[in-house]
């Protein structure tokens, strides 16, 4: 446990993340005035704040205290020295640096983003975030390199009238070791699917008429698994959406087909008489192992049959997820998954590092997984960069989520014309993204950049129950 005392509230979340970062498999607890200390404790941090001062202490470890100097006036500028004070510190006591520095958010790539909207230059981009954030020059780069193709690829959309359309389908055969999603085993809910469709054509309707007029450029059918739904039920939800959208602008159509054992023949055929123009199928690995061990209930002969026939029907712009640092699997574990995944050739991957939120069994249940090693290196991404460039893809999304495995990144790379322009929204919020189903959340994003979110319930039955009031919150938050 790593215990972080401080004189008065201030800064508390951004601490927390940074020293998690450093230390992820450890309890971090925040106490603000107190001078109770918790003797188990593995480190004991202390920040006061002074006016127009801070001292940060390593209690017990006397050599390492910064006292520095902050303008009260400037927030940003205080609790950007903060976090850079707290990490110089941090690094020195433990001999590590971490790949994003002191950056912990989710969209790293929105700085670089917003500086070339600016006019600044690679080289000014990288000074800054050199010395604001400590970030590594790899990691600059990548993130630099980026927010450029994604700057380019976001130019096709009408920011004015044009929105993205999320549905979310929170169904899978089975529950991943790893999941935090709103995600429940199909087999309790198969009495319900129709009523969740009937409630999901609603809260469409509403839509229609709060946004009239406009159209969208994306749509993304996720979840959950979406072909967890029988084939006559995507029949309805995709044959709806047809009658009741104005799809003459749309750039892009996706449906999750995630998990290999949902897929079948008669279920593709339905994307494919509906013009789905992207799926995605997702081994997250080719290691039969781990797949059982992670509770994933399909083989690796699977995702590969899957993603043949897919191929065989005409699927053109298929993605597949991976995740790096999953139990027990080696780097060389890794370079096999990647190699039968270079094999198939998609169109795109996605490349995640295993990230253990708190809703996540693995996480809730930690002492029954504590014997399970998991690791991910620099080596395990470059392994997986290096295959997909390989394949003739390169980066274009970016993001980070909470307690990463080796504090690294979550990196989309795709064939020319095949990224998916979806995935980049949902990261930089430059239009408005409309959710439908349990547990989605809208978020409105205005001309002035100015954004604005509602959330649905997580629970299927209350979606179901209380959809007139998912529609009044959406009707408050989209009607002008
Ligand atoms: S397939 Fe995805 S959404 Fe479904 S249980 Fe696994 S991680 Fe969760």
């Amino acid at each position: 446990m790593i215990q972080i005392r401080l004189n008065k509230e201030d800064f508390e979340y951004d601490i927390h993340s940074l020293v998690k970062a450093f230390y992820p498999s450890e309890n971090v607890s925040v106490c603000v005035d107190s001078q109770e200390s918790c003797e188990q404790a593995l480190l004991h941090i202390v920040v006061d704040y002074e006016p127009n001062r801070i001292r940060i202490a390593l209690k017990q470890h006397s050599s390492y205290t910064r006292v520095f100097s902050v303008d009260d006036g400037n927030r940003k500028e205080k609790k950007n020295l903060l976090k850079q004070n707290l990490y110089d510190l941090l690094s020195d006591y433990t001999g590590r640096t971490l790949p994003w520095g002191t950056l912990t958010g989710i969209r790293p790539t929105k700085i670089p983003m917003t500086m070339l909207e600016e006019g600044k230059t690679d080289a000014e981009i990288t000074d800054y975030m050199e010395q604001t954030y400590s970030t590594s020059r790899e990691k600059i780069a990548l993130s630099i390199e980026i927010a450029r193709r994604e700057a380019q690829l976001l130019q096709r959309l009408d920011a004015k009238n044009g929105y993205s359309l999320y549905i979310g389908i929170p169904f899978c055969p089975s529950t991943c070791l790893y999941c935090s999603f709103t995600s429940f085993p199909i087999s309790g809910w198969k009495n319900k699917i129709n009523a969740y469709l009937d409630a999901l054509e609603k809260e469409l309707d509403a839509i229609m008429r709060y946004f009239a007029g406009r159209h969208p450029n994306t749509i993304y059918i996720g979840g959950g698994t979406p072909t967890t739904l029988e084939s006559d039920q995507l029949e309805r939800l995709l044959s709806v959406l047809e009658r009741k959208t104005d799809l003459s602008r749309l750039l892009e159509f996706t449906v999750e087909a995630g998990r290999p054992d949902s897929i079948n023949r008669q279920k593709l055929e339905v994307l494919c008489a509906h013009g789905i123009s992207r799926i995605s199928i997702n081994p997250q690995t080719m290691k039969q192992e781990t797949l059982d061990l992670i509770g994933r209930q399909h083989t690796v002969e699977q995702t590969i049959d899957s993603f043949q026939l897919a191929r065989s029907m005409g699927f053109d712009n298929i993605n597949m997820d991976l995740i790096m640092g999953l139990p027990e699997e080696s780097l060389d574990d890794v370079k096999r998954t990647l190699a039968v995944v270079k094999e198939l050739n998609p169109d795109s991957v996605t490349v995640h590092s295993l990230a253990l939120k708190r809703a996540a069994r693995l996480q809730m249940f930690k002492e029954d997984y504590a014997g399970l090693k998991m690791v991910n290196t620099q080596a395990h991404l470059d392994a997986a960069a290096d295959i997909c460039a390989e394949m003739g893809m390169k980066p274009y999304y970016l993001y980070r989520q909470k307690n990463m495995a080796g504090n690294f990144e979550n990196v989309g790379y795709a064939k020319d014309g095949k990224a998916g322009i979806y995935n980049i929204l949902i990261m930089e919020e430059k239009q408005s993204i409309v959710a439908l189903g349990a547990g989605s959340i809208t978020k409105r994003v205005y001309a002035d950049g100015r954004i604005e979110r509602c959330e649905n319930v997580k629970d299927v039955a209350s979606f179901i129950e209380r959809i007139d009031e998912m529609i009044e919150r959406k009707r408050k938050l989209l009607e002008d």
